[in-house]
């Protein structure tokens, strides 16, 4: 009771204080004390590749000749007052290297550091949803707060930090329940949730139980970060669900939103597209805008 009580506290600290940086953010000298609306700026940062991806695992009744390497990354938002926000993590363990032989990988924290971002400066990792490539990384970032929607945490870690259900690795699902009793982590309830000023998470893409993606408000415009819920442009531009769906239905519904959300559909960012590294662009090798 007194832990899930500190939690709570916790997450209303934290809700208060990205509240007041927003605020602070807003109060230039000379303007008008009316708070300016946060705005982001947004990259997304490759930290691998995992070659000759079979194209029907992320695109429903793709040809199963297809194959194609498919960019690991996530997404860096830099907004008020200093805050850097993570989309997602990235993986690292030994484990996943053994297993899916990435090429040019490099761990998630160290491309960060090399966009130069120190790891330990990142005050937010939002995580999408809990497969191995997308939460593994986020005790890469000592000082961050852990932001997970309550269903999909509940769903995947059981009470004694082992697996729930299985699309959870067992290491992960350890670390998750780590942070949480450290008192790192913030579960998100539900769909349509600014959880920081500017930064809103919707779920219904059920590429897991409750996995989510987000609206983030840019100088011009509004980005969607899509994550897993699109994995590939294609799933958007020729209306196909995601291989990996609990429910198709909702998955479309959830990208005809995201057209709705985003300020132009140009400025929905898939999770695996090797073709956001060529779409947008930017200084650093490996990482891109997205504007
Ligand atoms: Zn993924």
């Amino acid at each position: 009771m007194a832990r899930v009580l500190s939690i709570a506290l916790a997450s209303l600290g934290l809700m208060a204080g990205a509240e007041s940086a927003a605020a602070e953010a807003a109060r230039a000298p000379g303007v008008s004390t009316k708070a300016l609306p946060a705005v982001w700026q947004v990259h997304a940062i490759r930290y691998a590749t995992i070659d000759s991806f079979p194209v029907r695992a992320l695109v429903a009744g793709a040809d199963s000749t297809r194959r194609m390497g498919i960019a690991m990354m996530f997404w860096l938002l830099q907004g008020p007052a200093g805050r850097r926000v993570l989309v997602d993590a990235g993986f690292y363990r030994q484990k996943f290297l053994d297993s899916w032989k990435p090429s040019d990988f490099v761990r998630p924290s160290e491309a960060l550091a090399r966009f130069g971002v120190p790891p330990d400066s990142v005050t937010d990792v939002i995580v999408s949803h809990v497969h191995w490539d997308h939460l593994d990384g986020a005790d890469l970032f000592p000082n961050a707060r852990v932001w997970i929607q309550r269903e999909e945490y509940q769903y995947y870690v059981g009470a004694d930090g082992a697996p729930a259900h299985a699309a959870i690795d067992s290491l992960d699902a350890a670390m998750l329940a780590r942070l949480m009793q450290a008192g790192r982590v913030t579960l998100v309830e539900g769909d349509g949730k600014e959880i920081l000023p500017g930064v809103t998470a919707y779920t219904g893409g059920r590429h897991t139980f409750a996995s989510q993606y987000l609206s983030v408000r840019l100088a011009k415009g509004t980005a969607v970060i899509a994550s897993d819920n699109l994995y590939l442009y294609e799933n958007l531009d020729h209306h196909v669900p995601i291989a990996q769906t609990l429910d198709p239905a909702s998955n479309l519904a959830a990208q005809d939103r995201m057209r709705m959300i985003a300020s132009t559909p140009r400025l929905i960012v898939p999770g695996h597209d090797p073709a956001v590294f060529q779409r947008f662009h930017g200084d650093r090798r490996g990482a891109v805008r997205i504007e």
